[in-house]
């Protein structure tokens, strides 16, 4: 190397110090193995240490364990060639505290052109550092549980599957009921719930898996790296246990459960890229997760391509209803409620009925949870309870012989705060005897004992009686609804259909419990004699099932009383 360049290179490194330098420095000068030779006393005052502490201590002393190998030898390499290093350290003080510094490493060279001294010139970027940290918290995980959300997904997906070759297991899960906690309870709880199922979801994962709030109630598992199928259902039945367990938030006590749709797959050549692939995993174990729902809940299922044509007939039902009401495509047909004793019909159950030119005939199964999920179930319902009232009234007047009509109202309907004046007034207007109406609600309608109970005591004032719909499925203890001004029991009839093989004990229990409570025990879902048989002799009050009719519309109901015509049509 001639003078002139060394001078140049000389001068240039000045320059660096220069630029580098300013009255809120912190410097440091080192021998080349790191050794501490000098410190300001910006130095001090940022890393705590003394300049006693400091001196001929290797500047490893501040390592905060943060920054990679690869971190550390790249700097290293920069500097050793003689190079000028800039980046950003994060750095470890004497209490223990880290503080971040942006940093410029300038070599000094001897003869050899080998480094004999560094000195470091560091600027405290320890607040941008946590501002920034703060922005991308709240950009890549949710406040509320600490988890990721889809944004960390989308920016970390390479690295989830980096290798074209690994299985990748996608676990959609959806708390079963959970809106219904929230309306019951109030969001605070149902807030304080969701944070107990991220904990536990983290207690039910390796170190690898990933678990993301998808948003609301649903979360998302994913689980990579060398894997089997069995692996992906053994962590589905875990988290299932682990989400069944009682949870105690709030003074409260809740039972819930959740449902699982799983997607497994491995990167095709046709998925373009990761996110795409991702994506792709996502809807089909979101697709999963639909039907698990439809099995109840409290279940994992995995995507088949059968369901995604499923999905596809949702979105076309949630298309055409929106329009069903002004179109008069709604209609309501009444089932009868027969006494097992006397085997006279004493009442009937009104049903919704769908019937659209392009899809056909609908079953609410199917229709009722569009409805809710839109908001439509409140007008619906309303014309509904019109409807049922206006028939009831015109049977009256043809003097038939009907005690009570009963209508089902859903939980949505039922926690409207207008829900009894509009049905006052409904009963005002038909000018009906509200002794002839009866409401069925489900178990998950009345979870909130406190605010149930205001709504039911109302509805007694006002004449109306209730009944629980579905009995059985849900989570309520007789005595807990004995407590509420219930009067009716409706034994869901999945019980009535299994009676031949375990159903028998439920059923018992239901009606000999039910009966010393003196709630009215209605069985539904009566198809064969020998179910009727064997209900009759336990004692139970009435009965509704195809034994005796299908829903009819309310023209037929005259003909089946007066047992002229038996109906076995469908409607
Ligand atoms: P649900 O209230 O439990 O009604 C009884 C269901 O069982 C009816 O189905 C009825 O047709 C069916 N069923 C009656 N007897 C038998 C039988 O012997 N065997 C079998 N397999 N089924 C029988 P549907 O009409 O399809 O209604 C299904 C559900 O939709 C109802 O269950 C109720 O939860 C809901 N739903 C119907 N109409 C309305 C409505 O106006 N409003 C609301 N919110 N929900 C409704
Ligand atoms: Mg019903
Ligand atoms: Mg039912």
């Amino acid at each position: 190397m001639n003078m002139e360049t060394e001078l140049n290179q000389a001068l240039k490194k000045l320059r660096d110090i220069e630029l580098a330098l300013n009255e809120s420095s912190i410097v440091v000068i080192t021998d080349h193995e790191g050794t501490i030779q000098f410190v300001n006393d910006k130095f001090c005052e940022i890393s705590k240490y003394s300049r006693q502490e400091l001196i001929g201590k290797n500047q490893r002393i501040l390592n905060s364990g943060y920054h990679s190998k690869a971190f550390f030898s790249d700097l290293w390499e920069t500097v050793t060639n003689g190079n000028v290093w800039q980046g950003e350290i994060r750095n470890k003080a004497k209490d223990g505290s880290y503080y971040w510094v942006d940093t410029t490493i300038v070599p000094f060279l001897n003869d050899q052109a080998e480094p004999y001294q560094y000195i470091a010139i560091r600027h405290d970027i320890t607040q941008r550092k946590q501002y920034e940290q703060h922005i991308e918290m709240i950009a890549y995980f949710d406040p509320l549980t600490s988890l990721p959300n889809r944004n960390y997904l989308n920016q970390w997906l390479s690295n989830i599957v980096n290798n074209r070759n690994d299985i990748v297991s996608l676990l959609f899960l959806d708390l079963d009921r959970f809106k219904s906690i929230n309306d019951n309870f109030g969001h605070d709880t149902g807030d304080a719930m969701l944070k107990e199922v991220a904990n536990r979801l983290k207690y039910c994962l390796r170190k690898n898996d990933i678990i993301l709030r998808q948003g609301g109630d649903e979360f998302i598992v994913i689980l990579h790296g060398r894997h089997t199928k069995e692996d992906t259902i053994s962590v589905a039945e875990k988290i299932l246990n682990q989400l069944a367990m009682p949870y105690h938030v709030n003074y409260h006590t809740i039972t819930t459960s959740s449902s699982i749709g799983i997607s497994m797959g491995r990167m095709h050549p046709e998925d373009l890229d990761c996110t795409s692939f991702i994506e792709k995993l996502i809807k089909q174990a979101d697709t999963a997760m639909y039907h698990a729902k439809k099995q109840g809940g409290n279940t994992y299922c995995f995507n088949t391509p059968d369901q995604n044509q499923e999905i596809e007939r949702y979105y076309q039902i949630e298309k055409e209803i929106k329009r069903a009401l002004d179109h008069n495509e709604f209609s309501v047909v009444y089932q009868p409620l027969v006494r097992l004793d006397s085997s006279e019909i004493v009442g009937v159950e009104a049903l919704l009925r769908w019937h659209n030119p392009r899809l056909g005939k609908v079953s609410p199964i199917e229709f009722i949870p569009v409805l809710e999920e839109l908001g439509y179930i409140l007008p619906v319902g309303q014309w509904v309870l019109r409807t049922v009232c206006n028939q009831m009234k015109r049977w009256k007047q043809c003097d038939i012989n009907i005690d009570r009509v009963s209508v089902n109202v859903s939980p949505i309907q039922f926690r409207s705060q207008q829900f009894v004046r509009e049905l006052k007034q409904i009963l005002d207007e038909t000018d009906l005897d509200p002794a002839y109406l009866e409401l069925e609600i489900t178990e998950g309608t009345i979870l909130n004992i406190i605010e149930s109970s205001k709504t039911l005591h109302e509805l007694k004032e006002l004449g109306v009686s209730v009944s629980i719909d579905d009995f059985g499925t849900g989570y309520s203890s007789l005595s807990y609804l004995k407590k509420l001004p219930i009067d009716t029991l409706k034994i869901d009839k999945a019980f009535i259909n299994d009676l031949d093989v375990d159903g028998k004990i439920i059923v018992n229990t239901i009606i000999n419990m039910g009966q010393n409570l003196n709630f009215t025990i209605i069985a539904e879902g009566i198809e064969k004699k020998e179910q009727f048989q064997y209900l009759q002799e336990q004692h139970c009050h009435q009965g509704q099932g195809y034994y005796w009719s299908k829903p009819v519309p309310g023209e037929e109901i005259t003909a089946l009383l007066d047992g002229t015509k038996e109906s076995k049509t469908a409607y």
